[in-house]
């Protein structure tokens, strides 16, 4: 059984084939021939995570799965939600990032704020949804060199510790898109085993 996940992203693809049944042959977006870049137009998480799935679905023929994540701040009214990769503009800089989001909420005391993943898988005609989510704060200032994204800025709810300050192994173990991920393999592993 060979199923696709819409991402170019090596990381990711390692991560989550290591986690597979044994019996699903994982194919890259590169390993299909697919070089184009998929559209993510949608105005919400889910459906970027839907358009990704449906493009490689509809254009190669292969059941999928895509992943989207934003980051909500509560004070912000969700934002930068489905926009988080490109907040402070096309280039998709991380620290340009973190800087818009310090001067946005400036000394506001309500830091709350959420990472969610969301992932959309296709598979045998049906279209299956995971949702991962992880609470926590926005800090006044950038802490640890880890990670990638806004993770020097995003405290786990309970830890004094951002995400950045982190080894890989214990951020994925809480982390919105390690529970996402979670999800989507105990279905595939409850599907493959009937
Ligand atoms: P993507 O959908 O996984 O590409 O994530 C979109 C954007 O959200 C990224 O460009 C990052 O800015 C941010 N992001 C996603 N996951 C994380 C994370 O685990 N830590 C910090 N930022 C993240």
């Amino acid at each position: 059984m060979k199923i696709v996940f819409a991402s170019n992203n090596k990381n990711k693809i390692v991560e989550i084939k290591h986690q597979l049944p044994e019996d699903i042959e994982l194919l890259s977006l590169e390993d299909i021939g697919c070089h184009e870049d998929i559209p993510e137009t949608a105005d919400t998480i889910e459906g970027n995570a839907i358009l990704k799935a449906d493009y490689v679905t509809q254009n190669y023929g292969f059941d999928c799965f895509a992943d989207d994540t934003g980051l909500e701040v509560n004070a912000l009214n969700g934002a930068p939600g489905v926009y988080s990769a490109r907040y402070a503009g096309e280039q998709k800089n991380a620290g340009d990032n973190m800087h818009r989001l310090l001067l946005e909420l400036g000394n506001n005391p309500d830091r709350s704020a959420r990472f969610k993943t969301v992932i959309a898988l296709n598979l045998k005609g049906h279209q299956h949804l995971f949702t991962g989510t992880v609470e926590g704060a926005i800090t006044y200032e950038k802490a640890g060199e880890k990670g990638f994204g806004y993770d020097p800025l995003f405290k786990p709810e309970g830890l004094d510790v951002t995400f950045a300050e982190m080894t890989l192994d214990e951020k994925s173990q809480m982390s919105h898109r390690g529970r996402a991920v979670k999800q989507l393999i105990e279905f595939l592993r409850s599907e493959f085993q009937q």
